[in-house]
């Protein structure tokens, strides 16, 4: 639909007012009544991803050179990562624009290597668990890369399924911590044993899981192995812009090694413009999405994200307990910030229907139709108000026949 540009340009004033009208329809995710899409830890993060991101809003992650600033805060984000993720000495990673991205650019790098180093010259092929994210599907669509996704075992990857499906073609193993559908960590230490004794790259997307997990871990859960303690993951995934709560375009993508790094990096100078350094998919690289992270991380430090994510943990532990006395099932076993709730009499999609006539925005999985919550601390202040709203839902929703209402 073509619009013509305003031949008079209008004064900031009007126009902000204009943007806050626009955002009035929004969904109002500062009072905590979305649990998709925003990862709210309250008005003093959002402060500080604001202001660090305006200061660097008009550098770019491109020119190192230009921007040592830049690459310093990359350089400190990327160790902060690698530590919390028991990175060896020799481990690597860069900060992309987010988890589809970090996973391209990690596929990219295991196709890379899997040509150079293992010599496979024909079609190549990654294996998934069927609760894998879509970034898998989409940069291997673009890569012409076959995607196998195995069916689930309660939920989680079944690693003897993906063993199968694996052969010499295979580029990729994947496992999430955790999955998006149910939020559940699928069992990496059995994929990386797989990984091992079949000399697969293991990727662990821990794209919504790897900046919650070793927070709850210190908190006191028991969280069994993810991340690069196990020997055979050789690259991972973590969104600092999910429970890293930085600002929206940023994430890391890690190696185990520095050697393994350099398949990601695409080099090229057979044009007039000189050479061309990019790790990421893009090229130019929002300076703000960069010192916003840094900012967030040395804002917050273990402190202050064991107390954030404690309140995720309060939050859910709530609200698994509320969901249950009203007859939902809670799938599996989660123990991070996603839960997912189905029930045997109720259509858990009409349920959301009726929930977003009062304001609440979550997601749903399928694969049984549930309601699906990714809890961020504000949650933890409205969790009896989502209860009693939910109770409410469900008597709207009981006459409507199960798998009739749509959800999009
Ligand atoms: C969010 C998410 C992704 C994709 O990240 P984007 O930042 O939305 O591109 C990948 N994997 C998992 C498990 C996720 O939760």
């Amino acid at each position: 639909m073509r619009l013509p540009l305003p031949t008079a340009g209008a004064p900031w004033a009007d126009l902000k007012a204009r943007l806050l009208g626009l955002a009035s329809g929004d969904v109002r995710w500062r009072d905590g009544k979305a649990a998709v899409y925003v990862f709210n830890a309250g008005p003093e993060v959002e402060q500080v991803q604001k202001e660090a991101y305006a200061l660097f809003m008009s550098e770019n992650g491109l020119g190192p050179a230009a921007f040592p600033s830049l690459k310093r805060m990359e350089e400190e984000v990327v160790g902060f990562g690698l530590s919390l993720l028991h990175a060896p000495d020799d481990a690597a990673g860069t900060v992309t624009s987010g988890g589809t991205d970090s996973i391209a650019m990690a596929i990219k790098a295991a196709r890379d290597y899997t040509r150079q180093e293992r010599k496979v010259a024909g079609p190549l092929n990654i294996v998934l668990p069927r609760s894998a994210h879509p970034a898998f599907d989409k940069a291997c669509a673009m890569m012409e890369i076959e995607v196998r996704r195995t069916p689930l075992a309660g939920y989680l990857a079944d690693p003897a399924a993906m063993g199968e499906a694996a052969d010499a073609a295979t580029a990729m193993i994947v496992g999430s911590a955790p999955n998006f559908p149910y939020g559940l960590i699928d069992p990496i230490a059995a994929l990386s044993d797989l990984a091992i004794e079949r000399d697969l790259w293991l990727h662990v997307d821990a794209c919504v899981g790897g900046y919650i997990a070793p927070f709850v871990r210190m908190n006191g859960t028991d969280i069994a192995p993810f991340d690069f303690e196990l020997p055979g993951v050789r690259s991972m995934s973590a969104d600092l812009h999910k429970y890293g709560y930085c600002a929206k375009g940023a994430s890391t993508v890690f190696f185990r090694s520095a050697a393994l790094q350099r398949f990601m990096v695409f080099d090229f100078k057979d044009w007039p413009g000189g050479r061309m350094v990019t790790p990421t998919l893009a090229g130019t690289r929002p300076g703000g999405a960069i010192a916003a992270a840094w900012a967030v991380m040395n804002f917050l430090g273990v402190e202050g994200y064991r107390a954030k994510q404690a309140l995720v943990t309060e939050a859910r532990a709530r609200i698994e307990a509320g969901v249950a006395a009203l007859g939902f099932s809670v799938l599996g076993d989660p123990q991070l910030g996603i839960v997912a709730f189905t029930h045997a009499d109720i259509d858990a999609v009409a349920v959301w229907g009726k929930l977003r006539e009062r304001g609440w925005f979550s997601g749903v999985t399928t694969e049984p139709r549930s309601l699906h919550l990714m809890l961020s601390p504000i949650h933890a202040q409205v969790a009896d108000a989502y209860l009693e709203d939910l109770a409410w839902a469900m008597g709207e929703a009981a006459g409507v026949a199960k798998g009739e209402a749509r959800y999009s």
